[in-house]
């Protein structure tokens, strides 16, 4: 029974999870997880990756244990933009920065002196935002950094690892797409960004597609996990990219949203959209699987009601997320407001506060209760989707009647029901973990298992549930969609 191994790691935590391919089935098992805490020290916030290493392996060694040699490969898929610099003998030259280390701070103005933003999303397709790579670059260059002055490679995360497990470096194409270092058209480094940043183009090295066999365990790693010679691929290393694999989109419209902490919705499209208006919607084109772009926007997602629920456990009261929604399903609609992707909500802190001070500031009803704070935090969640859904519309003239949802968001029934009543969609739902169906079924492809991506969508649709919404009373939402644009910030 052919078992694959997909190591999904977040920006909070990591698990491993094995994929059991049987009886024309893939079934999901999980092996172990871990917390992966990012650590402030002096000169900058850091990711600790050798303990994510140590995390790896010892995952492994139970995988070795549960599955011994059924094991056929393991694939990394991470968060994107961070990336480690190593010297010429391959050794790591300092701890990774967290995207979120203050470094990036001044250096938009300083890139785009150099070459207008505009431009820069002419060669990349991707708007600038504190998270790109390119940011970080720059201000290792601008110091110099010892570390990018001795650096003769850069990998990103996930590459790093891979390369850890396996002795063999590449970078692979989805996570590269995150840096604004790329060019989505022709899949190799935007060298005229790199150029008019001064980068040192040497550590931008090999390029390599999302499926790409890289070697086999190393015999340290073996002896530590008590594994074999196992083949690790280079999966879809971008989190989101892996999610997308993942999602099975049957028709030609290819929308999808990946929704969980955050919401990411897309176009899975053959070429990047990089109009002036794309620019101007700050839609972002990310590489995807099988020569595919992410055309994508950042929203706002679950993070909004995951802050409700730690804030009302600090008080005293833990609620399941089954309960948050009975509450919000059982409070009155459309009561306010709120732009989920407003800067007041975007840091950890006290949520339901923040929301009665949003709706207090704007003259709205505040609400007084859990339910009608989560309520208007879904409907108002919702609608963003559909505000984003006609930026699409706009921008590809086409009209789209269905949405496929991934990730553990499509739990959330009541937000998903919203969903396709604001949006006036059909929504089909899941898989729940399409980030590991994804990483998955690009190794099964990698390593001659399935034949193709659509082989392993048609896998995943075998596989799982896929609750289908409709949408409901459309025409009920269009006065709170009018009342809605009103509070958009962006
Ligand atoms: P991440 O993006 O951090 O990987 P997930 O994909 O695991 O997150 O999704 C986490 C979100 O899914 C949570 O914030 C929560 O709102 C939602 N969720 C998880 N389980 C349920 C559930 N049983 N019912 C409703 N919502 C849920």
């Amino acid at each position: 029974m052919p078992i694959f191994i997909a190591i999904d790691l977040g920006a909070g935590s990591g698990r491993l999870i094995a994929g059991v391919f049987r009886e024309e089935r893939l079934s999901l098992e999980e092996v172990h997880r871990f917390e992966n805490p990012g650590t402030d020290l002096p000169g900058g916030s850091f990711w600790n990756v050798v303990g994510l290493f140590r995390e790896i392996q010892e995952g492994l060694r139970i995988a070795a244990g549960r599955y011994g040699d059924e094991i056929v490969a393991i694939g990394i898929d991470t968060w994107g933009c961070d990336f480690a610099l190593l010297d010429e003998a391959g050794r790591l030259l300092g701890l990774p920065h967290q995207y979120r280390d203050p470094r990036h701070e001044g250096m938009a103005e300083v890139m785009h002196a150099r070459m207008p933003e505009a431009i820069v999303y002419q060669h990349t397709g991707i708007t600038t935002q504190f998270y790109n790579s390119s940011l970080h670059l720059l201000a290792e260059n601008q110091k110099p950094s010892p570390a990018l002055v001795g650096a003769s490679a850069l990998l990103f995360v996930p590459d790093l690892l891979s390369y850890w497990l396996c002795g063999s470096a590449a970078i692979e194409r989805t996570v590269a797409s995150t840096s604004q270092l790329l060019d989505p058209a022709t899949g190799d480094w935007a060298w005229e960004v790199i150029d008019a940043m001064g980068l040192p183009k040497a550590i931008f090295g090999h390029l390599v597609d999302p499926g790409t066999p890289l070697g086999v365990l190393r015999d340290d790693v073996q002896r530590v996990t008590g594994l074999g010679p196992v083949r690790v691929v280079a999966s879809a290393s971008h989190d989101t990219a892996a999610a997308v694999a993942g999602i099975p989109m049957e028709n030609d419209e290819r929308l999808w949203l990946s929704s969980g902490t955050w919401s990411i919705m897309g176009i899975e499209t053959d070429a990047p959209i990089r109009s002036r208006e794309a620019f101007d919607a700050r839609c972002c084109n990310e590489l995807g699987v099988d020569q595919s772009v992410r055309f994508l926007k950042n929203i706002a997602g679950l993070w909004l009601i995951q802050e409700c629920r730690r804030q009302w456990a600090l008080e005293g009261e833990s609620l399941s997320y089954a309960e948050l929604a009975k509450l919000a399903d059982a409070a009155e609609p459309f009561q306010a407001f709120i732009d989920p992707d407003d800067p007041i909500f975007a840091s950890p802190g006290n949520m339901p506060e923040r929301i009665r001070e949003y709706c207090r500031r704007r003259q709205q009803p505040v609400p007084e209760d859990k339910g009608q704070i989560l309520r208007i935090a879904s409907e108002s969640l919702a609608l963003k989707y559909r505000v984003v859904l006609d930026r699409f519309r706009q921008l590809t003239g086409k009209s789209f009647t269905r949405l496929h949802a991934g990730g553990g968001g499509i739990q959330n029934e009541t937000l998903m029901q919203a969903t396709a009543d604001a949006c006036q969609l059909e929504i089909i739902a899941g898989p729940v973990e399409a980030t590991s169906c994804g990483n998955l079924i690009v190794q099964m492809v990698a390593t001659g298992h399935l034949k193709s991506l659509a082989e392993g969508r048609a896998l995943l649709r075998r596989s799982f549930d896929f609750p289908i919404y409709q949408p409901h009373r459309p025409e009920l939402w269009e006065g709170p969609l009018e009342r809605f644009r009103k509070h958009l910030a962006s």
